[in-house]
């Protein structure tokens, strides 16, 4: 029987439906590594880290076990650790902040551009003091970060950049594919991700023959070969299995986040009389919508009418950085990042993954659509948004 579409609930990523169209190449890769028994790094992880480096137009990519131990070990083969500064946004997922705080070094936030809702790079020239060692700009929802005025100034000021590409595999800015363009990448293999293992997993991309060996070596105890170590290292391997599972997706990435690309413009185009704020990417960025993020005021109405429709949606992130009790050390009130706090207050993630077909698409806008006719018959008011400036937005 044919499942009635319209009637069942449609989640924000449907995981069951992309591995079944993958299920025999994805248990004969797994089935593979079982045969070989090679099950800690090996073939499968050298052959993936070789095509995920082509994938990223760079020169080397080391498998770690999760896109925080990348961000971390990365951070940790430039040398950062105490008394150092790494600049960073505070509209980011908390992992990008926890990276840097178990380097040992201290995370300086930076509001973000309210249109992009990335780094602007005015703010990151405002926060490099004598003590900063690196930055992160975070290519958040898919979108890159406007990365060349931020490599320039952190060339001139001698700061590393790692791009946070954890939710960017295969976006391109300005052609150039993101996990090429600063000192290092990190990447995460989560689940959800555009490219996800079946667990964890994660990779630092960079160009640099020097650091992808120095975390090659920190991935695996510090060891440059068997039983001879030359650092306090950790044991934070991409997992032999995943390795392989990941060789098989990856072929299909590019298709999957072509997909996206339509969903999103599909969706831009429907929600143009919603009053809804949509997203838009800069001429120059290509994104690959990790996630696709509308804004309203009214925002958890809307959330709450949208689940009555069978419609799930996702709040990426609903408590800033700096207001989570974990980081009540850094000492930032409520304030200190408007951007940051109204855009958490605004944010919905609407569902988006390759497999949505035209009929979900616009299911999804036809209940926003009604939701909004039912407001404005209620109580008309102008939506008036959080937006200073609207940089480069084409
Ligand atoms: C997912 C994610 C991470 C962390 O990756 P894990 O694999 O979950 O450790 C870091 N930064 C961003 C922006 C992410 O979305």
């Amino acid at each position: 029987m044919i499942p009635n579409t319209t009637l069942q609930q449609l989640p924000l990523v449907d995981l069951q439906l992309q591995h079944a169209g993958l299920a025999p190449q994805i248990d004969e890769a797994i089935a593979r590594v079982i045969r070989n028994s090679d099950f800690v790094l090996g073939g499968e992880v050298e052959a993936f880290e070789s095509e995920f480096s082509r994938y990223c137009e760079a020169a080397h990519a080391v498998g770690v076990d999760s896109g925080t131990s990348a961000l971390e070990l990365a951070l940790r083969a430039m040398g950062v650790g105490p008394g150092d500064e790494v600049i960073t946004v505070a509209n980011t997922f908390i992992a990008t902040v926890l990276a840097i705080t178990h380097t040992g070094a201290t995370p300086v936030l930076v509001d973000v551009d309210p249109v992009t809702l990335t780094m602007p790079p005015e703010a990151f020239a405002q926060a490099i003091t004598s003590k900063t060692k690196a930055v992160i700009p975070v290519h958040l929802y898919g979108m890159p970060a406007d990365m060349d005025p931020i490599l320039r100034l952190a060339r001139e000021e001698g700061v590393r950049v790692i791009e946070d590409a954890c939710q960017a595999h295969g976006a391109r800015y300005k052609g150039r594919r993101v996990g090429s363009l600063g000192d290092a990448a990190a990447f995460s293999f989560y689940p959800g991700k555009n490219l996800g293992a079946f667990g964890d997993g994660g990779a630092v991309v960079t160009n640099d023959g020097n650091l992808a060996s120095s975390v090659r070596s920190l991935r695996n105890y510090g060891q440059q070969r068997k039983y001879h170590h030359v650092a306090k290292g950790f044991n934070r391997r991409l997992d032999t299995i995943q390795a392989a599972v990941l060789r098989v997706k990856l072929r299909h990435l590019d298709k999957g986040n072509e997909r996206r690309r339509r969903h999103a413009a599909k969706l831009s185009a429907l929600l143009v009389e919603s009053g809804l704020l949509v997203p838009k990417s800069p001429v120059y960025v290509e994104s690959v919508w990790h996630l696709f993020v509308v804004r309203s005021r009214l925002r958890d109405a809307l959330r709450e009418y949208l689940l009555n429709c069978g419609v799930v949606t996702g709040i990426h992130y609903p408590i800033p950085i700096h207001l989570q009790p974990a980081y009540a050390d850094l000492n930032c009130p409520v304030g200190s990042f408007p951007v940051t706090e109204a855009a958490a207050l605004e944010i919905l993630s609407l569902p988006m993954y390759p497999e949505l077909l035209e009929e979900q698409l616009t299911r999804i806008t036809s209940a926003i659509s009604a939701f909004s006719a039912l407001e404005s018959s209620q109580q008309p008011r102008g939506d008036t948004y959080y937006l200073a400036s609207s940089r480069n937005i084409g």
